[in-house]
């Protein structure tokens, strides 16, 4: 059996850390035989090394020579502290210090190269990226083969091969696939662990790319993929994906299973849950992708899957989005014309923002959209413009904006063909005082989102999910 396992940049962040990181990978090798790791790179919050390597870069090419090189202090001593908590110095202390010093080196060297030319290119930008990734793997290898187990680090440019979109590249996976058995297949055959980065891939050129920031999950589910895994673990440090934000419902509850729609909704509407791109590769291919809690590690989190029943045929999860503007385009001469729809999605489209939600009444006497408040005032005027004839001729009465609003959503594939959710979820919202401003169900009927004043926004969720957990 086959497990891919991403583990975060928490995960990594400290000595301490990649020995509890160890110990998971050794436990899961133990059950499953073979065990690929998938690590990002050092980060204990607040700081994240890529943030460190990307601002050091961006501060270089504004002229700024002194924040990286503070910046490169800063990574040595985390780096450093790391490795000599870790690896005895008769062992591979040397050897894995030099190999974390050539990469900052290196980042100090690209860095003085920007700040002389003034320039920062994409491509420089990934090749800079990704040694976060590069040095944290060396160290979490080096502790294994410590540990006395066969572990190597793998850098990810030599098996995902990615388009050369950089900072954003998307994975060619015939040929992924062919470099990934080829490198990985041999490591794991002789009972060896690989610990690969994530984050990074190389173009057909051999040139190192990322895939945006986050990356790293998706890397995982990539070589889940390529490997044909027989599961996906994603480690975070919660016990899966939430029925709420336990925040605003202190009595949330991990959800044992989701379906890769209901994940997409929940993502959508602002639950951070997964890199957005993670669940395709392997879902597609019926390789169930775990999220579990590495403080809890018994906990069996949340499988995502791409298709299960519900099991009691009712909601399972409720989120929401914040600072939205509900913007409405209203009058009477819009009954029965064709077009008007058409023509605001257009105007929205050419300002450049994006909707989240649309509603229009049956009278179709207004049409309704939510677009993030901030854009509100360019989506009105871009309207304004579009409809300038038909406001003169008081076709069009207004065009105006509730703002801030929030999205409140309810998500599960069982809404689909059981009657009265959406009644329930009224009643119990309306019971809680709280208004509700629009609605939409869109036709999966994956979810239910109602629009609620900004400051309803912790109410209505409570509410929600206090529905939610009635009928668990
Ligand atoms: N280290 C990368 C980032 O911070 C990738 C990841 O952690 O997923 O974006
Ligand atoms: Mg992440």
């Amino acid at each position: 059996m086959t497990l891919v396992m991403k583990f975060g940049g928490t995960s990594v962040g400290s000595a301490d850390a990649i020995r509890s990181t160890a110990e998971l990978i050794l436990n899961s090798k133990q059950e499953w035989g073979n065990v690929v790791v998938v690590a990002s790179g050092m980060g204990s919050k607040p700081i994240k090394v890529t943030d460190l390597l990307l601002d050091g870069a961006y501060a270089a090419a504004n002229d700024d020579e002194e924040t990286y090189k503070a910046y490169a202090k800063q990574m040595r001593r985390i780096h450093y502290t790391a490795i000599d908590g870790l690896l005895s110095p008769d062992r591979e202390r040397q050897a894995i210090l030099a190999d974390n010093e050539r990469f900052i080196g290196r980042y100090e060297a690209l860095c003085q190269a920007v700040f002389v030319l003034g320039e920062l290119t994409p491509r420089a930008l990934d090749a800079i990226a990704g040694m976060g990734e590069q040095m944290s793997v060396r160290i979490l290898a080096a502790y294994l083969r410590e540990l006395g187990h066969d572990a190597e680090a793998v850098d990810a440019t030599e098996i995902v091969v990615t388009d050369s979109h950089f900072q954003a590249a998307a994975p060619l996976f015939d040929q992924t696939t062919e470099k990934t058995q080829a490198h990985l297949l041999p490591i794991l055959e002789r009972g060896g662990i690989p610990i690969v980065t994530g984050f990074i891939g190389a173009d057909e050129h051999g040139v190192t790319t990322t895939l945006g920031r986050g990356g790293s999950d998706y890397s995982g589910a990539i070589l889940g993929q390529a490997l044909q895994a027989d599961e996906v673990w994603i480690w975070t440090d919660v016990d899966g994906v939430m029925t709420a934000d336990p925040r605003i419902a202190p009595n949330a509850r991990s959800i044992p299973t989701l379906t890769y729609r209901e994940v997409s909704e929940l993502a959508f509407y602002g639950a951070k849950v997964l890199h957005p791109k993670t669940m395709r590769p392997v879902v597609e291919h019926n390789i169930p992708l775990r999220i579990k809690n590495t403080f809890n590690p018994d906990h069996p989190g949340t499988v995502i899957v791409s298709h299960s029943e519900t099991p009691n045929g009712f909601l399972k999860a409720v989120t929401a989005i914040k600072d939205h503007s509900l913007i409405t385009v209203e009058g009477k001469g819009m009954m029965g014309v064709p077009g008007i729809a058409a023509r605001t999605f257009g105007a929205v489209a050419r300002s450049g923002v994006s909707v989240l939600l649309i509603s229009q009444a049956s009278s179709e006497q207004s049409i309704c959209f939510a677009t993030p408040a901030d854009s509100a005032e360019t989506v009105i005027s871009g309207l304004q413009i579009e409809f300038a004839v038909e406001i003169a001729q008081r076709d069009i009465d207004r065009v105006w904006a509730i703002s801030p609003v929030s999205i409140v959503t309810a998500v599960s594939a069982g809404i689909r063909g059981t009657p009265g959710i959406a009644g329930k979820l009224f009643t119990a919202v309306g019971d809680n005082g709280v208004n509700i401003i629009a609605i939409a169900q869109g036709s999966s009927e994956c979810g239910i989102s109602i629009v609620v004043d900004g400051d309803d926004t912790a109410k209505a969720v409570a509410a929600v999910h206090e529905l939610i957990v009635a009928h668990l």
